[in-house]
């Protein structure tokens, strides 16, 4: 039986292009590459999500964590950025040359994706599509079934391990066709298109570039907490991480590293705070001070708040006013 990889991104055109393939006779394993920037929190559920995927869609997906090498690439991508911090032709280029080099391994004779020929304003041009080929070493040996007859045949195609005739023509922007053939495949419920890479969100990818313009390397640890509640750098380096409503303030809780501050207020509720590269106590007392400026207000006004912070067994307490808001403004991520 022939194998195929697929580049599965969870979305419907990538749910297509694998049943499409699939009602060939051909076995398709799909590869959904995970990062800190899309899909991570996948790896902690893999198991359930596998299961959801064979269920709702007749899909076999396995998850690829390309963190490390993707958290590099992003720091300098060769084609460039797109509108925000994302590296669209590169991170193509990284994913389907990881999906290339699984190839072997899974004796797979060919590999698809889900791409669609003008869907999205750069990285899926005739051109574009060219170029991510050819830096990911794929050419001639990726069969992008929604849109092959747009394109010319592949490999696979002459060498006749997929029948060209059935694979289609999609094109453009308009969602129809694709919303039709998964009706056709009686597919009901499935991802909206876009979303879910933080990269294309405008605040999230300035915060992230910011980040990387100070710090190398960047760590998946650093991403996880960049992804969560309000964040400020501190004039002498550290960099402060604040929840703004309590489920925040529990997802930074699992971001602390041994190395990080956890600050809380001592005599009143407020944020939890998560402090990374503070050296300088000057850090500390602003940290002190905007903590105390998002905790609850009493009644009292603006008197000093007992801040702690703790590290392990570590611990100290600082005594702040809250910041006043101008002070703090250009600190801002
Ligand atoms: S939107 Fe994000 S995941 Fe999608 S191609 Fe661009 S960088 Fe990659």
């Amino acid at each position: 039986m022939t194998i195929a990889l697929a580049l599965f991104s969870g979305g419907l055109d990538s749910i297509l292009a694998c049943r499409v393939v699939a009602s060939q006779g051909i076995r398709v394993i799909a590869v959904q590459c995970v990062s800190p920037f899309f899909g991570y929190e996948l790896l902690a559920q893999e198991t359930s999500y596998r299961e959801k995927m064979r269920q709702q869609y007749g899909i076999e997906v396995m998850l690829c964590d390309v963190s490390e090498p993707y958290l590099t690439m992003l720091r300098q991508p060769p084609h460039g950025y797109g509108k925000n911090f994302n590296p669209c032709i590169d991170c193509k280029i990284l994913l389907m040359r990881t999906a290339r080099e699984m190839m072997a391994a899974y004796g797979a004779e060919l590999l698809i994706s889900g791409e669609v020929l003008g869907q999205r304003p750069m990285s899926q041009r005739l051109d574009t599509l060219r170029i991510i080929e050819r830096d990911s070493g794929c050419e001639g040996l990726l069969v992008r079934p929604l849109c092959a007859k747009g394109l010319s045949p592949t490999k696979a195609e002459l060498e006749g391990l997929i029948d060209r005739e059935q694979l289609l023509g999609f094109r453009g922007r308009g969602r129809q066709p694709q919303m039709e053939l998964a009706a056709r495949f009686g597919i009901t419920d499935y991802p909206s298109p876009a979303g879910g890479c933080v990269l294309t969100d405008p605040l999230l990818a300035q915060r992230i570039a910011s980040f990387y313009a100070e710090h190398d390397p960047v760590t998946v640890a650093d991403i996880r907490l960049l992804l969560v509640g309000r964040h400020f750098r501190l004039p002498h380096g550290g960099w402060l991480a604040m929840g703004r409503r309590e489920a925040e303030n529990e997802r930074l809780l699992g971001c602390v590293l041994p190395t990080d501050w956890e600050i809380v207020l001592v005599d009143r509720p407020g944020p939890t705070g998560v402090l990374r590269f503070a050296e300088q106590p000057e850090d500390f007392a602003l940290a002190a001070g905007l903590v105390a400026r998002y905790g609850k207000k009493g009644e009292e006004g603006p008197t000093a708040r007992r801040v702690l912070f703790a590290r392990g067994e570590e611990t100290r307490e600082l005594s702040a006013l809250p910041l006043a808001e101008p002070t703090y403004e250009s600190w801002r991520r």
